[in-house]
């Protein structure tokens, strides 16, 4: 028996930014008037105010800001993963995301660590942005 772990519910704010993860592409909200990146989306600049905001494509880039490791599954769907990492990633264009680390050891992740964005498809209509190391 498989166990499922909770999907994102894309809502009128968010569903840009889910739509660009499942075409495997990570897009944040920018402010059109400061010209700004922020993150998570919202109806306003949180810089400046302005409601003209668009979506851009990022780097993908940015480095470990903070992290912990989860060694206990918080329901049956995560047991297969454990220990995995849970981290706020600082984004090269200045926003922080909260994501997981793949492909790394989590004893091995440090503060400052480069990691680049990478994609795991969980159906056939979400794929959640996650974060591995710079290939060196
Ligand atoms: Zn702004």
């Amino acid at each position: 028996m498989t166990f499922s772990r909770p999907l994102p519910s894309p809502n009128a704010l968010t569903a840009p930014y889910w739509q660009a993860a499942h075409q495997r592409e990570l897009k944040l909200p920018r402010c059109e008037a400061c010209a700004k990146f922020h993150f998570y989306p919202r109806s306003a600049c949180p810089h400046c105010g302005s409601t003209q905001l668009g979506w851009h494509t990022a780097s993908g880039k940015g480095e470990v800001y903070s992290f912990t490791v989860v060694h206990r599954a918080p329901s049956k769907g995560f047991e297969e993963l454990v220990p995995y990492v849970v981290a706020v990633v600082a984004l090269a264009e200045g926003p922080h995301l909260m994501t997981r680390l793949t492909q790394v050891q989590p004893d091995t992740v440090r503060i400052g660590m480069p990691v680049q964005v990478d994609f795991e498809k969980q159906d056939e209509e979400t794929t959640l942005p996650v974060f591995c190391p710079v290939e060196k």
